[in-house]
C-alpha cells in the first residue's frame, strides 16, 4: 500500500464525523480554525503525499520536531481549508492515545479546546467519532513507522504535560 493509499483510507474514516454530534466550533467560535499563521498541525510520516504544494490555504514546512532524523512536516494552514484535504491530525483533534493505546485527551489542546479544556467525558462525544479515531490508531499502530511517529509524538505530549504542571505550581 502507497503512502498516498493508506492516508486516503485513513482521511476517509474521518471524513464526515466530528467530535460532537452537533458542531463544536459553536462552542470556541471554531478556536482550532482560526489561521494564525503560526501554529500548525504536524503531519503524520509521508502525509505530504497528500499535498501538492500549491494549496493557497495551506504551507507545509520543517519543523522542529525530529522522528527519525529528519524533521517532521508541519502544516500551517488560512483558517480555512478544504474539508475533504485537511490533515489528519485536524481530523482525530483533541484526541491522542496513551501508551497503552487507549483513547486520551490531547493535553496540547487545553486552553484551546473547551472539550478539552473542561475534560467532557468521551462519553458525550459523538461515538461514530470515538469509534473512528479508535480504529484510525490500530491501524497507524499495525505500521512500524507510524507506530513508532505515535510513540515519539506521545512522549512530546508527555513533555508538555509536564510543563504544563510545573507552570501550574508557579
Ligand atoms: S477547538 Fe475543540 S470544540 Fe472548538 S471546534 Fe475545535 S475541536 Fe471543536
Ligand atoms: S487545516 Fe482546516 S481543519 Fe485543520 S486547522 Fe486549518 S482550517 Fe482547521
Amino acid at each position: 500500500m502507497t503512502a498516498k493509499e493508506f492516508y486516503t483510507y485513513l482521511y476517509r474514516l474521518l471524513k464526515d464525523v466530528t467530535p460532537l454530534e452537533v458542531d463544536c466550533g459553536g462552542l470556541c467560535d471554531g478556536a482550532c480554525c482560526k489561521g494564525d499563521g503560526e501554529s500548525g498541525m504536524y503531519l503524520f510520516p509521508g502525509e505530504e503525499v497528500m499535498y501538492n504544494g500549491n494549496e493557497p490555504w495551506m504551507k507545509i514546512y520543517d519543523s522542529e520536531f525530529i522522528f527519525k532524523d529528519k524533521p517532521v512536516k508541519i502544516a500551517i494552514c488560512n483558517g480555512s481549508c478544504k474539508r475533504n484535504k485537511r490533515p489528519l491530525s485536524c481530523r482525530i483533534f483533541p484526541l491522542f492515545v496513551d501508551k497503552d493505546n487507549n483513547l486520551v485527551m490531547d493535553v496540547r489542546a487545553k486552553g484551546l479546546c473547551p472539550l478539552v479544556t473542561a475534560t467532557i467525558p468521551f462519553e458525550q462525544y459523538n461515538p461514530q467519532f470515538i469509534h473512528n479515531v479508535k480504529r484510525v490508531f490500530k491501524i497507524l499502530n499495525n505500521n512500524k513507522i507510524t507506530r513508532e511517529y505515535v510513540d515519539e509524538t506521545r512522549k512530546l505530549i508527555d513533555e508538555y504535560e509536564e510543563l504544563d504542571n510545573i507552570f501550574k505550581w508557579n
